[in-house]
């Protein structure tokens, strides 16, 4: 380990882009397969890492269902929760809003209620056990369609959990256009919630365009098309719209086809606010430490500038301004103590 990577692994850090379902471990996935020993998913610890090793995406999707499908009761939700929570602990990370799809989970059965008391009772048992605090991104898998728009703004509003701060869409982009979720966006925004859709991660910057006008979004999940368009660069600064970075991810998904190509550089110096995430990370074979390594390396960073960038993340989240004010101290007194 390089002594910058000594450095990122004690940060303390906040990560605004990780998928619920996507962050389970392997480690994770073999007790969810344990509990439910018809799955084909192997509980072998041997079997199941090389289960996870990355190939390719047509592999990613096939890791990801199978997990979704041992995701079956209220239990099951609360573990894989509360377990992400521990993997996140582990690399420092502080806070995190995490992206949760109700969708998945109430289409298979799952009461909205015993859905959203789940991951609400793991949510207060990692912040006070351990030390992780966790808010939720509700949003739509846009290859669903309107069903599932429906269905995530009613949860999302009626139920309105605790932790609750943004409503957001994924799934793929290419033949799902942003403006048809409008309705949706404007029930949730008016329920006091932020607007955090995926946009221009597959498709160009016009994508990124519909989702600041028709989804008022605040902040940009990937955003990696945002460069091929300098007008949309210059609003995304002047407007402070953060762009959630996700480096490897873009890479396994072929949005950028070289990690050295990545246009993270081109946001940095257009003057918008960076931050950086690790979308779906044991998948992606990464995790949060290992992105901001990689970003680090993109933008010749020392020390300090990962240090900036772990505050920008924290200036973008959805934190309240005694919670920003915190952690940004933490950071602050983690790097004098390097230094020192
Ligand atoms: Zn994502």
């Amino acid at each position: 380990m390089s002594v910058l990577d000594s450095f990122i692994a004690g940060l303390p850090k906040a990560e605004l882009h990780v998928h619920h379902v996507g962050s389970a471990s392997p480690r994770i996935v073999a007790e969810l397969a344990a509990r439910h020993p018809d799955s084909p998913v192997p509980t072998d610890p041997e079997a199941l890492a090389d289960f996870f090793t990355f190939r390719d995406f047509a592999h990613f999707i096939e890791v990801y269902l199978s997990v979704v499908d041992l995701i079956r009761d209220a239990e099951d939700v609360r573990l894989l929760t509360y377990e992400v929570a521990r993997d996140m602990a582990r690399q420092n990370i502080r806070y995190a809003e995490l992206t949760v799809t109700p969708f998945s989970s109430t289409r298979r059965g799952i009461p909205d209620a015993a859905f959203v008391e789940a991951i609400e009772d793991a949510r207060k048992a990692a912040e006070s056990e351990l030390g992780v605090m966790l808010r939720w991104c509700f949003d739509i898998p846009g290859e669903a369609g309107l069903e599932a728009a429906e269905e995530t703004a009613r949860i999302a509003c009626e139920l309105k959990p605790e932790g609750l701060v943004s409503f957001g869409l994924g799934g793929p982009e290419i033949g799902v256009p942003r403006p048809q979720f409008k309705p949706y966006f404007d029930r949730a925004i008016a329920e006091g919630l932020h607007s955090v859709p995926h946009a221009g991660e597959t498709t160009g910057p016009q994508t990124i365009w519909d989702a600041l006008v028709d989804l008022r979004a605040e902040r940009i999940g990937h955003g990696t098309s945002a460069p091929q368009d300098p007008a949309l660069l210059a609003h995304l600064a002047e407007h402070r719209i953060p762009l959630e970075v996700c480096p490897t991810s873009n890479l396994a998904t072929r949005a950028v086809t070289d990690l050295d190509r990545h246009p993270i550089k081109e946001m940095v110096a257009a003057g918008v606010l960076v931050t950086v995430n690790s979308d779906d990370p044991p998948m992606f074979g990464t995790d949060l430490n290992r992105e901001y390594g990689v970003a680090a390396r993109l933008l010749e960073l020392d020390a300090a500038g990962v240090a900036d960038l772990a505050k920008n993340a924290v200036d973008a989240s959805f934190m309240d301004a005694t919670g920003k004010k915190v952690l940004r101290a933490e950071i602050d007194a983690y790097t004098a103590a390097w230094r020192g």
